[in-house]
């Protein structure tokens, strides 16, 4: 529960931990690999997290633990920080209770100074949680403020197209006040719709019907979305290869179309890597970073 070295985060909080494998992105899961060292280094929430399976793998044992104790973490932290939410876990794996989101979502309508991070492989419970019309959940019956919350980042996975394909239009289907994909590890190239990258800045501000050249510029998807919830659509995007010891081909052609893709519709880029044995090398595309943040901060 410290300042982190995710370069497109400062800080992460961690009130779940344990999870289990979603796709082709989870096979060298950083985070099943972490939990064993951080178990033996005192952290006794990460033990027996990990085992060795009858088929000879390692990998998750399953279990997910949720921490209450963890919950009022970010109320401590007095500067404003960009918060990444469970990098040990999932929010919206199967095995978090509904209370325990909407618990975590407190904490965060509770501490506004602070802009929070949600990455997930789960989207259809996400949208299942958030959007009031499937029913399941809405935020602000939970906590009484208002849903989106202004300060709460919702972002997928998509390690490849076929996970692009969909995970993305169940994020576009969820109410949030900025959208980001993580496409790492890149294992693939991604070509996006044109009805995806349509940063907020575009049509914030607007409600009910959307303007003519914006309706000309999307297709029904992304109309429907921007007139319920009067935001855009994928607002920022990350890329990056895989690191560590198994760490799978990485063509940085992929990551330099999905730029050329973002730069086109004016939606801001974060490459963090190349692929490599240890994290954070190769980070340059073209000889220039590309560090871009929503909210106009730019470190390129
Ligand atoms: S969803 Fe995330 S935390 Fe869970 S196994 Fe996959 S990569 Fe690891």
């Amino acid at each position: 529960m410290s300042d982190s070295s995710i370069q497109w985060t400062d800080k992460v909080w961690n009130p779940v931990v344990g999870c289990t494998v979603k796709s082709a992105g989870c096979q060298n899961c950083y985070a099943q690999a972490l939990a064993p060292r951080l178990a033996a280094m005192g952290q006794p929430v990460y033990e027996g997290l990990k085992k060795r399976h009858n088929d000879g793998s390692v990998n998750w044992t399953g279990e997910v633990r949720c921490l209450p104790e963890r919950l009022s973490i970010p109320l401590g932290w007095r500067k404003p920080a960009r918060v990444f939410v469970n990098s040990m876990s999932d929010l919206f794996h199967e095995s978090v209770p509904d209370a325990f989101i909407a618990a975590v979502f407190q904490t965060m309508a509770d501490t506004p100074r602070h802009t929070y991070q949600i990455l997930t492989k789960r989207p259809e419970r996400m949208r299942a949680f958030l959007d009031e019309e499937e029913g399941l959940g809405c935020v602000a019956e939970f906590t009484g403020y208002p849903y989106p919350l202004p300060n709460v980042w919702l972002g997928v996975s998509t390690e490849d197209q076929a996970t692009a394909d969909e995970r993305i239009p169940l994020l576009l289907q969820t109410p949030a006040a900025v959208r980001f994909l993580s496409c790492e590890p890149l294992l693939g190239p991604i070509a996006f719709h044109n009805d995806w990258l349509v940063p907020t800045m575009m049509v914030s501000g607007m409600r009910g019907e959307p303007s003519l050249a914006f309706s000309e510029a999307i297709t029904e998807v992304g109309k429907a979305v921007a007139k319920k919830y009067g935001v855009g659509l994928i607002d920022w995007v990350i890329t990056g290869g895989e690191s560590g010891p198994h760490h799978r081909p990485f063509d940085p052609q992929w990551a330099r179309d999905i730029r050329d893709q973002c730069v086109a519709a004016g939606v801001c880029f974060f490459h963090k890597q190349g692929s490599g044995p240890r994290p954070g090398m190769n980070e340059d595309l073209d000889g220039r970073l590309w560090r871009q943040f929503p909210g106009g901060s730019h470190d390129a």
